[in-house]
């Protein structure tokens, strides 16, 4: 019996394998590796695409989210409020540089911050919000926009896992005043390694972060700035050229694969499946439900699920089984249990399904079925 993943990257990799290829010989034929036009073309497909006057190319996701608090000048002392459940990069980079990550709890419907918490998070010394669209849902960004704007405060979109999801009739990472999107080979616009990129209405953002990621400097070997080395190689860019034009037929394949599950996990008790958003469009970069014996049962009965599925042929992920408020790493922060009810609840019960836009509905039942067997 073959296993589903998690996700296949293979498959799709067939659908546009010659595309590819061609592309990629050509850039090797060209002799410009690193920025270039190739890496000019795309970053401008992309903010067309995404909807902002201008978008910046770098090396990664969390390479964006850094230079974004960079460019906003967010250093020691200040703080952001963001979501405690999300992957570690989102505050990592808040840490780097010296700043503190200030966590509110979550909507347990949506996953992603619950904008009424925002307001009491505020002090003096915050700076920025950081909505993070987790599992490509988009966050209620016409609530963030307006206490981020009561508060003069910027807003940093964490858009990596939500390439083309929308809130109202704009995409996400053309809200706030930059999106940060990645382009590692999981998320919904995946390239063959690392890669990401800003997108920003501001030409003053966008200049400081060009001058950022290329050490600091505007005009070569002259330099005013520490900054790092974090470009998009143009091979990414070629190949993420190429996976943008079939971006918006995935994200609908995907909207299907959700929409099947929904109707063949709702008859399951104890299944608590994602409901679509509401004023907004999901991309369903994750399929995540919650278990919810797993509150009381604990970590071990759900491991237990995990591996009847596994048994089974089925592949499933935890996102993510520790909130980042007890992380070791955070401790220092001095959130203790309790901290944050929906975030720790979030953590203990849910279960990522496959998920990826060529995945069969004969997959899928089998997929129910083993939860279903594996529950009874
Ligand atoms: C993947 C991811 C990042 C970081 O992106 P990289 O390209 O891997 O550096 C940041 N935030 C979230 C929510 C992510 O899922």
């Amino acid at each position: 019996m073959n296993t589903i993943p998690p996700l296949d990257l293979t498959e799709q990799y067939r659908t546009i394998q010659p595309e590819v290829e061609a592309a990629v010989t050509a850039v090797l034929a060209s002799g410009r590796y690193i920025n270039g036009p190739v890496v000019e073309e795309f970053s401008r497909a992309f903010g067309d695409y995404i909807g902002t006057a201008e978008c910046v190319a770098c090396n990664s996701g969390t390479d964006a989210l850094y230079l974004a608090l960079r460019a906003l000048d967010i250093g020691p002392g200040d703080e952001v409020i963001t979501s405690p459940f999300t992957f570690i990069a989102t505050t990592e980079v808040v840490s780097a540089l010296g700043a503190v990550p200030v966590f509110i709890d979550i909507e347990l419907d949506s996953f992603n911050l619950d904008p009424d918490q925002l307001e009491a998070a505020i002090t003096p010394r915050t700076k920025a919000i950081m909505p993070v669209h987790l599992f490509g849902r988009p966050v209620d960004m016409d609530r963030v926009m307006a206490i981020a704007e009561r508060h003069n405060l910027a807003v940093i979109e964490d858009c990596a896992q939500a390439a083309g999801a929308e809130w109202g009739d704009r995409k996400v990472g053309a809200i706030g005043h930059i999106g940060c999107f990645s382009f590692f080979p999981t998320k919904n616009l995946g390239g063959c390694g690392d890669g990401g990129a800003l997108t920003t209405n501001d030409p003053q953002v966008a200049e400081t972060v060009r001058m950022l990621r290329e050490h600091g400097s505007r005009v070569r070997y002259y330099h005013e700035a520490i900054g790092v080395n974090s470009r998009l190689d143009a091979l990414q860019a070629a190949i993420l050229q190429i996976k943008l034009r079939h971006l918006e037929d995935w994200n609908a394949a995907r909207q299907r694969v959700a929409e099947r599950y929904q109707n063949l996990l709702a008859p399951i008790p104890g299944v608590v499946v994602p409901p679509a958003p509401v004023g907004g469009r999901s991309v369903w970069n994750q399929y995540t439900v919650r278990l919810e014996a797993a509150a009381t049962a604990g970590g071990e009965w759900r491991d237990r699920v995990r591996q009847h599925l596994a048994d089974q042929g089925v592949s499933s992920m935890i996102y993510y089984p520790l909130p980042l408020h007890h992380q070791p790493v955070y401790a220092n922060l001095g959130y203790g249990p309790g901290s944050f009810p929906k975030s720790e609840l979030a953590a203990q019960q849910v279960l990522a399904l496959p998920m990826y836009p060529e995945l069969t509905a004969a997959a899928q039942e089998r997929v129910v079925y083993a939860l279903k067997d594996a529950l009874a």
